[in-house]
């Protein structure tokens, strides 16, 4: 499902919302179909938004490495920082997708879209794969294993972008619903005091909607699953012993701090 444009009675343009709740608004008599390709409702009364700070945004003019885990994520992403006036690269570094061949075709797609877009890429060369292994075996169910996965992602682009003198690093992630959020933040915030370099950690999750539509419309590859082995796993079988229903149990039982200390 993908999503809709929305204005409002007075034609001011809303944050769009998915097909399925535009739809219903309109079937309940309370907005109006104005076309359906692309899908674009008006609702019948007036939305005041809030007035646009005067203040310059903290972002404008800083120098961005975006930690990037595919294409689709890059779309909105990458819009979002370089109207706040950003000066954007993005970071390849993903040895957690599993196979080889699945890491290779969002490497691809990512490149294509870089190309498309302009923006510049820092590529870490190769596979390491065997290092995400080493970090998770063990520590498979998901709150743990995925914070390892942050912190191996997020450290390496941290250590480039102090090295090439960026002023602050961040991440796609902060746009998926599926990720967890706040320890993104807390990873990335101790990182930035590791490194010397600021971590941008603002909840992306707004645009979340609106980078599946940018996806479909650029023609970009997308998965299905999050990208390492047992995520895929996951995906396919619903009974499978990593999965998040059972990891919250898991992780409160277990005395292991994420590190596994
Ligand atoms: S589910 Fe995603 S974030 Fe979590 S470990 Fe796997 S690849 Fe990393």
């Amino acid at each position: 499902m993908g999503c809709a444009r929305v204005v409002d009675a007075t034609g001011q343009v809303l944050s769009p919302c998915d097909e399925e709740k535009a739809l219903r608004l309109v079937a309940e008599g309370r907005a109006t179909l104005l076309s359906e390709q692309p899908l674009t409702i008006q609702l019948h009364r007036t939305i005041s938004l809030p007035e646009r700070s005067e203040e310059k945004d903290p972002l404008a003019g800083q120098r961005l490495l975006l930690h990037i885990c595919c294409a689709p994520c890059a779309t909105y992403t990458v819009g979002r920082f370089r109207e706040a006036g950003v000066e954007v690269t993005g970071h390849w570094f993903n040895p957690n997708i599993h196979p080889f061949r699945e890491h290779e075709l969002r490497r691809e797609a990512l490149a294509g879209y870089a190309s498309t877009i302009a923006l510049p890429m820092i590529w870490e060369p190769g596979y390491e794969m065997p290092e995400f292994l080493w970090q998770v075996v063990g520590r498979e169910c998901f709150r743990q294993r995925c914070a390892l996965c942050y912190r191996l992602r997020l450290e390496r682009t941290a250590i480039v972008a102090a090295r090439e003198g960026f002023t602050l690093f961040s991440t796609t992630l902060l746009i998926s619903p599926y990720q967890d959020l706040d320890a993104i933040v807390r990873i990335g915030e101790e990182l930035a005091q590791r490194h010397g370099v600021a971590f941008w950690g603002e909840n992306l999750r707004r645009g979340y909607a609106e980078h599946h539509r940018l996806a479909r419309e650029a023609g970009l590859y997308r998965q299905h699953y999050c990208g390492c082995i047992y995520s895929e796993w996951e995906a396919l079988d619903r009974q499978a012993t990593t999965h998040r229903r059972g990891a919250a149990d898991e992780t409160a039982d277990t005395s292991r701090s994420e590190e596994g200390v």
